[in-house]
């Protein structure tokens, strides 16, 4: 069935051509004169492609004049220059082919605005919503972006595994993996025998490829991954999914500077990429979404970002006249209302944060002289909080050994992350970008549910 995309009819606008469309109803309006007009989208882009159907096509009573919202058609015609407005061009059909009906009183994505909590219960049709279709397509040219980005600094692109056998973070909150029959699990002193199950010991779905990435950074310099994580944590809020996506570099040769510097221009290019090549679906966003996104992204690509310890940052917070439902001391996590703060009333702009007291990040960070930091950074940025947590990883075989035992870990389950640090060991960094979180920030959308095609979150796992 060869077919011509709505999206390069729309771009190229040649009129006289005679083409194939195929694609679904969005609404019929049938006027006074003869004919009929049939908005028709087929999700190569937001706007939907108007045709004109007139009463002498033969099946113009019995079939067309019975289109819904919904149905699929397949249109064959001339592509004429528009003369009503909204539209430069229109397809005069020549034939209209009805490939599937949807029954009005049934089909549930009637013509009318609904809310994204009730399109969740309908994943299975909300891509054809514009709000979704809008989405996929800023995920796949971010998608896109992200490896153009990597890939012309020469980094590789490197596949982790999903099934691991190591806690990252060495932070609980995994989802386990196993061939046990549940109901029959094989125990030995009173404990789950996992040297029965298929791995011969446990295994989690993996919460992060960084470790893994380490190693082959070690071995070719700058890489990447970009695939989905897990993590278990029952924290029902609008920025954490158990299943999300994230893009971990990670450099050999590299300092903390080095990787910040990467990150803010990695976010740079992001933003310019989405302006660049989304405009139809961001110009939407902005104008049914968020009404500051454009602009936002447009100030960021031009403007610095503001760089601070978080030292630094927890001074100006705790001197702050606002009142936070989580007061602010040092030593503390930061939560999402402190980082927001940062970026919102003090900066206007995103922070990024570095040197944290080292009790409240994970163990393989590279320990400051003070030796009560450690070299991390996150960037945060408005509406959202953290987007990127990164750092430089601690390159001292003896000192890594010590951080793993105070993080209560046992260096023999990370030997071949010690010997790493043995052999050859250089000074390197990297960060994990959540995904999804800077599809927010893109879009303006409030809800993580809504900018991945199938949320995974506690209670849901349908589609
Ligand atoms: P948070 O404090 O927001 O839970 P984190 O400190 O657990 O984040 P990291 O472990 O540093 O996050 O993960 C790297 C990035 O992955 C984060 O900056 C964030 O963008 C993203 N991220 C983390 N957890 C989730 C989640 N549950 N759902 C979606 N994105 C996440
Ligand atoms: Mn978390």
């Amino acid at each position: 069935m060869k077919r011509t995309r709505i999206a390069e009819i729309l771009s190229s606008e040649n009129s006289g051509t005679h083409i194939t469309v195929m694609g679904w109803v969005r609404t019929r309006r049938d006027s006074k004169g003869g004919f009929s007009f049939i908005e028709v989208n087929d999700g190569s882009c937001l706007s939907s492609l108007q045709v004109i159907a007139a009463d002498k096509l033969p099946n113009y009573e019995n079939e067309i004049l019975k289109l819904q919202t919904g149905c699929s058609v397949k249109i064959a015609g001339a592509l004429v220059a528009s003369p009503g407005k909204g539209q430069k061009i229109e397809l005069q059909a020549d034939e209209i082919e009805v490939l599937g009906w949807a029954d009005p009183d049934t089909y549930p994505l009637q013509k009318k605005r609904h809310s994204f909590e009730f399109l969740r219960t309908i994943a299975h049709l909300r891509p054809r919503t514009n709000t979704f279709g809008a989405v996929a397509r800023i995920r796949n040219a971010m998608s896109q972006a992200i490896h153009a980005f990597f890939q012309g600094k020469g980094f590789i692109y490197l596949h982790t595994p999903i099934i691991t056998g190591s806690d990252c973070e060495g932070a609980g909150e995994m989802f386990k993996v196993t061939a046990f029959n549940l109901d029959e699990i094989p125990k030995k002193d009173g404990l789950v025998d996992f040297g029965r199950d298929f791995f011969h010991g446990p295994a989690n779905l993996t919460v992060s490829g960084q470790l893994e990435a380490e190693i082959y950074a070690l071995a070719m310099g700058d890489v990447y991954t970009f695939g989905p994580t897990f993590r278990a944590e029952n924290s029902n809020t609008s920025r954490h999914l158990a299943e999300f996506w994230m893009v971990e570099p990670e450099m050999a040769f590299c300092d903390l500077e080095g990787d910040r510097t990467l990150a803010v221009e990695f976010l740079k290019y992001i933003f310019g990429y989405v302006l660049e090549n989304c405009e139809e679906d961001m110009v939407f966003f902005n104008r049914f979404i968020d009404s500051s996104v454009i602009d936002t992204l447009e100030t960021l690509v031009a403007q610095d970002f503001e760089y601070l310890t978080y030292t630094e940052g927890v001074k100006i917070l705790s001197e702050a006249k606002e009142k936070f439902e989580f007061p602010v001391s040092w030593g503390m996590d930061l939560q999402s209302e402190h980082e927001r703060y940062l970026c919102e009333k003090v900066f206007n702009k995103p922070v990024v944060l570095t040197d944290y007291p080292k009790e409240i990040k994970a163990f393989y960070m590279k320990l400051n002289e003070d030796k009560k930091t450690v070299r991390a950074m996150d960037v945060l940025v408005p509406k959202i909080g953290e987007i990127i947590g990164g750092s430089q990883r601690e390159d001292d075989h003896d000192i890594l050994v010590e951080r793993i035992k105070e993080a209560g870990l046992n260096p023999d389950d990370y030997w071949w992350y010690l010997e790493l640090r043995k052999f050859g060991s250089v000074p390197h960094a990297g960060f994990g970008l959540g995904f999804e979180r800077l599809i927010q920030f893109i879009t303006g959308l409030a809800n993580i549910r809504d900018v991945i095609p199938f949320p995974r979150t506690p209670g849901n796992v349908s589609f």
